[in-house]
């Protein structure tokens, strides 16, 4: 079982392709493939009424409310919602470091999301977030250049980013953490 895992999907996602309609909070509950679980889907998809909703189905099974959060357009409307943490995609401009520091400034948790994927310069993030080592991408990127000159000055948490079932793992992502020699982030 894994100690963490804060970066799941499910079918609220409804407008991300890659989940499955399998891929329900319940199924997650049922698995309990870690000792912590937080929900984190797209924020674009949980806004207005829908959020109740997601609240109250992440909730029922005592797991931690999160939500992915695209950049900084989203930022002034998230912040607004109890979340317990954010998952964020910094695209490497000015205005989407700014909204990693806007969301830092609530005080809760900011997951760097799969930072190689969206080419976020990790020199200018700050080392009050925590940076992803993402299972699902960790993999398609030289990792060992992009990580190592940040050991020892990010703080690094691993993350399923599970859209699927058979997703809900940390074997990539462990893998590469293991070789860089860092460990994985508990912030709950
Ligand atoms: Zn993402
Ligand atoms: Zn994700």
């Amino acid at each position: 079982m894994l100690d963490q895992d804060l970066h799941i999907h499910t079918i609220f996602s409804t407008g991300d392709g890659a989940v499955v309609p399998q891929q329900t909070v319940s199924l997650i509950a049922e698995v309990r493939h870690a000792k912590i679980i937080g929900i984190s889907d797209h924020f674009d998809y949980l806004t207005g009424n829908r959020f109740e909703d997601y609240r109250n189905e992440v909730l029922k099974y005592g797991f931690l409310l999160g939500t992915e959060v695209d950049g900084s357009n989203w930022v002034d409307e998230a912040i607004e919602y109890p979340f317990d943490y954010f998952v964020y995609h910094c695209y490497n401009q000015t205005r989407d470091y700014q909204g990693a520091e806007k969301l830092l400034s609530t005080g809760k948790p900011v997951i760097i999301a799969h930072p190689q994927a969206l080419d976020t310069d990790l020199n200018k993030i700050s080392v009050n977030c925590y940076v992803e080592i993402n299972n699902r991408y960790v993999w398609r990127f030289d990792w060992r250049k992009y990580y190592r000159p940040f050991i020892g000055i990010h703080k690094f948490i691993l993350g399923s980013d599970a859209h699927q079932p058979n997703w809900l793992n940390h074997t990539l992502a462990q893998h590469a953490a293991n070789e860089l020699g860092v460990k994985n982030t508990i912030i709950f």
